[in-house]
Parts: C-alpha cells; structure tokens; sequence
C-alpha cells in the first residue's frame, strides 16, 4: 500500500503528477475555504504525511488524532500554527517553507511600503470616486521613500531582502533582531539597533519578525507613542504581533503617519475591520508571497520534504 498524504485544500492536478506513482494523495475539494475541522481530524487519522496551510491549527488535539502521522508540510515560512513542541513529542517532523518566497515577500513589503507612504490606493480610489477636478500643490501629496530611514524589526532572510530593496532607493538601514548580521551590516551599511531605538529613529518601521511567545503584541501602545509622528508603519510578518488597538488609536490621534498591512491579528478581516474605515491605512488579504511562480515553488516545497521523510530521509527545511 502507498503512503497516504492528506492535502488540506485543493491543489492543481499537475502539481500531484510527479508524485503520484508513489503516494496515495487525498484532498479537501475546495479551492478557497478550509477543510472543515472534524474532516480534517478524520483524514489526519489515516495519513501518512499532511500538506497544511496556515489556516489549520495543528495542535495537540490534531496530533492525538493522527495517530500514523510521520510529517507536516507547512506551506509557510511561519509556522505559528503548529504546535512544534507537541508534534516532536508526537516524532512528527514539521516542516515549512523558507527561501523560495523570500524575495517574493520582499517585493511586496517594499510595494505595500510604497503604496502607504505615496498614498497610491486612496488616490486611485479618489479617480474612480470621481473627485478629481484640478491639480493642485499638496493634493494627495505623501511621504518621500528615498534618502529615509528604514528601520526592519525582524532581520532574517526576507528582512535582509527587503534591506537590499531599501538600499537602491538610498535608504539607510536600521535593523533590530535576536543576531548581529554581520554581512548585513558590511554590504549594505545596516546599522544595529535595540528596538526602542529603531522605533525612535526611523521614518519607515518594516515588521518581518516571526510570531512568538517573545514577540506577540511587541508593537504596543508605548512601541507606536516612540515613533515619530511622520513614521509609517509596515506589517508583513503576522497579525498578532501588533496590538491592533494600539495601532488604531495611534493612526486615530496622529500619533504616526500611516501603516500598510498584509497581515490581521484575526484573518480574514472584513470591510468593518476599524483599520479598514482609516484613509491612512492600506489593507492587504495576506498575499505577501503571492505570485504564481513561488506558490508553485511552495507547494513543490512541501511535496519534496513529504517524499524524503516518508521514503525515510531526512526532511529537506525541517523546523524541529
Ligand atoms: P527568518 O529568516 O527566520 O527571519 C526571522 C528573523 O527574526 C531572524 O533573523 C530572527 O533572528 C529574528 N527574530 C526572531 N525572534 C526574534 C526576537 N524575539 N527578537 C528579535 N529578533 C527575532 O524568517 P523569514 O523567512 O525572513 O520570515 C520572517 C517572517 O515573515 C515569518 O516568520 C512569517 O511570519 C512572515 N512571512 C509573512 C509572509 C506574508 O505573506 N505576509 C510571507 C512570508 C513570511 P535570529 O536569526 O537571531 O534567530
């Protein structure tokens, strides 16, 4: 019998096809909506391998269930939806998906960076609304990107990509992370920083931390009140590293300029999300490595370390 993998949500066919002489592939149907939870803990109780997203919490319950469980394919850098400690006890191997996004994800958080500070999306919908009537000196006028102050919180590998961008637009470079990078800091000029610091300092604070117990709501009240009032805030790493309220009421009295997120501390959020009602705020569905290209790329990620753990190799980007 061939190893069963369990595909939390439909995937194209010719991404299976390399695959398929060797594992028995089954999978929820539908293209946008999650596998219902109860189906998924049924199907876990049969796999061999899991392909996740980061819409399933895979947790302790979820390792219980799945009792032949060798490993999780992530199809995410981030994997705060796992239980990384309960799936080692369980001996599943976790695994996720860095390098094949990271200059993907770059691009958009300098293009949602852009986008706030030039205000692009309001003055696109200022068209479509139908108010354009003269030009005028300071009509939609924003803030300037070259010759500023990036200050990246979270310099790992998208952080440094994102530094790289920052670079050709005569940034100068601030970053704040667990470790020196010390070739961050000789090619591109970076500049350590502690983050109370960063925060102080620069003109545009870049988030590309990944959540932790550590890290969770480190953007807080007192972390938004040390910005400068004409600082922007960009959020690319995940939702609940922001106190939301915090941000709310700093974007509210003005005690920053504006903030661009792709990331929600409860996903997906709807048009009467409170940032969503803010002139100052650009919104994004989470689509940070969204391109055609690198979702494949991801996808094949997660299939390639399915078939060496379960044919019993190691896994290529194991987790724990
Ligand atoms: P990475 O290479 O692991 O970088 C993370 C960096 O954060 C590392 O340099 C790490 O420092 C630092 N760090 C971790 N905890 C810290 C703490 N408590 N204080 C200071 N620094 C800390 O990961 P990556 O591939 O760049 O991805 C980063 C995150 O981006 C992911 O975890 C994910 O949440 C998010 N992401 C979002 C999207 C999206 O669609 N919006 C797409 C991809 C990724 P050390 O090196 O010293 O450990």
């Amino acid at each position: 019998m061939k190893p069963v993998i369990y595909i939390t949500r439909k995937i194209p066919d010719d991404i299976l096809q390399p695959y398929q002489d060797s594992f028995d592939f089954r999978m929820w149907d539908k293209e946008e909506t999650p596998v219902p939870r109860d189906v998924l803990l049924s199907e876990a109780a049969s796999a061999d391998g899991v392909l996740c997203l980061l819409t399933e919490a895979i947790d302790k319950e979820f390792l219980a269930a799945a009792k032949h469980l060798k490993i999780v394919a992530n199809m995410a850098v981030g994997y705060d939806n796992i239980d990384v400690e309960a799936a080692r006890e369980h001996g599943v191997v976790v695994t996720n998906t860095p390098d094949v996004l990271t200059e993907t994800t770059a691009d958009l958080a300098f293009a949602l960076l852009m986008a706030t500070a030039r205000r692009i999306v309001e003055a696109n919908d200022y068209i479509r609304d139908d108010k354009w009537e003269y030009w005028s000196p300071y009509l939609l006028a924003g803030s300037d990107i070259h010759g500023k102050k990036i200050g990246i919180v979270g310099m790992g590998r998208i952080g440094e990509a994102v530094a790289r961008r920052a670079k050709g637009f005569d940034m100068s470079i601030l970053y704040h992370n667990r470790s020196r990078k010390v070739k961050a800091e000789q090619e591109l000029g970076a500049v350590y920083c502690e983050f109370t610091e960063l925060m102080k300092e620069a003109d545009f604070v870049v988030s590309l931390i990944p959540l932790t117990e550590e890290t969770k709501e480190m953007f807080n009240e007192q972390a938004f009140q040390n910005m400068k009032s004409s600082a922007v805030f960009i959020n690319v790493s995940r939702g609940a590293t922001v106190d939301e309220q915090a941000l709310h009421d700093a974007l509210t009295a003005n005690t920053i300029r504006a903030a661009g997120l792709d990331v929600f501390n409860q996903e997906p959020i709807s048009a009467e999300h409170p940032l969503m009602k803010l002139d100052n705020v650009v919104c994004l569905p989470h689509i940070g490595s969204a391109s055609v290209a690198t979702r494949t790329k991801m996808l094949e990620l997660c299939l390639d370390n399915l078939k060496e753990v379960l044919n019993g190799a190691q896994a290529m980007t194991p987790v724990n």
